[in-house]
C-alpha cells in the first residue's frame, strides 16, 4: 500500500481546518490538524509531518516563533498562510525558514499547487542532487545548468554573468517564491548590499531579454513587495 503524505495544518479557525482538511483527504492527504502553536509543535515532534501548513496569527503563539523553533531540527516544507496582506511578515516568515505563503482568502487549486510544489522541493532535497543538473523546462525556455546555456526555442540567449547567476538561481528554486534578501545573498554574497535597486536593475534587463512581452511574463513573477518566483518547471511535474 502506498504511504500516505501526512499534512499537518496548523490553524485556529475551525471552519477554515474544516474545509482544508476535507480537500486535502479528497486528494490522498494524511491530515492532522492543530488549533494552537502548543499543539501544532506537539504533533510535528511526534508526527514528522511531510509538510505544515501554518496560519501565522495564532491564539498563543506567533507562527514566526514556531517556523524558528522547526527550522533547528528539520526542513519539513513550511507554506505560510497569511491572512494579511503584510508583505513585512511574509517577508519574515520566508526568511525565517518557510518555503512559501499563500494569503486568504486562497483558491483551492492554488493551495493543492503550493502543497506540490514544496514536497517536489523537499524530495528533492532530501533523494537526489542529480536534479540540480538536469536541465530546467519551462514553454520554450530551457537552462542548461552543466553548460550554463539557457535558449528560448533554438535561439541561445546571452546573460552577463549575475544574470545568469540570478535565472540559475530563480531557477533551480522554481515555482517557490524567493525573497529579495535571499536571492542578493546568493548572488552577492553575505555583505550584499541590502538596497535591493541593483536586483530590480538586472531583473528589468533579464525580463527585456527572456519575455516576449515583460508586461504579461511568462516565466518571472514578480511577488509585490516579497520577490520574485520562476515559472515552475514543466519537467518536474510529469514525474
Ligand atoms: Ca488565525
Amino acid at each position: 500500500m502506498q504511504q500516505k503524505i501526512t499534512v499537518l495544518f496548523i490553524e485556529d479557525e475551525a471552519n477554515i481546518l474544516t474545509f482544508v482538511s476535507k480537500i486535502l483527504k479528497s486528494q490522498n492527504y494524511r491530515v492532522l490538524t492543530a488549533q494552537t502553536g502548543t499543539a501544532g509543535l506537539q504533533l510535528i515532534r511526534s508526527q514528522c509531518p511531510d509538510l505544515i501548513l501554518l496560519d501565522l496569527g495564532l491564539p498563543d503563539m506567533d507562527g514566526q516563533a514556531i517556523i524558528q523553533e522547526v527550522r533547528q531540527w528539520t526542513s519539513c516544507p513550511i507554506i505560510v498562510i497569511s491572512a494579511r496582506s503584510n508583505e513585512g511578515e511574509k517577508v519574515k516568515a520566508l526568511d525565517s525558514g518557510a518555503d512559501d505563503y499563500i494569503t486568504k482568502p486562497f483558491g483551492t487549486s492554488e493551495l493543492l499547487a503550493r502543497i506540490r510544489t514544496s514536497l517536489r522541493h523537499s524530495n528533492r532535497l532530501n533523494t537526489d542532487s542529480d536534479i540540480y543538473i538536469r536541465p530546467y523546462h519551462c514553454h520554450d525556455l530551457t537552462l542548461d545548468f552543466e553548460k550554463r546555456l539557457i535558449t528560448i526555442g533554438d535561439t541561445p540567449i546571452h546573460l552577463t554573468p549575475v544574470e545568469y547567476k540570478i535565472v540559475a538561481f530563480l531557477a533551480r528554486n522554481s515555482g517557490k517564491v524567493m525573497t529579495y534578501t535571499s536571492i542578493m545573498e546568493n548572488v552577492w554574497g553575505p555583505y550584499a548590499d541590502t538596497d535591493n535597486k541593483i536586483l530590480r536593475v538586472n531583473m528589468a534587463n533579464i525580463r527585456r531579454k527572456l519575455e516576449a512581452n515583460p508586461a504579461q511574463p511568462e516565466y518571472i513573477f514578480t511577488e509585490i513587495g516579497v520577490g520574485y518566483r520562476f515559472a515552475e518547471d514543466t519537467t518536474e511535474s510529469m514525474i
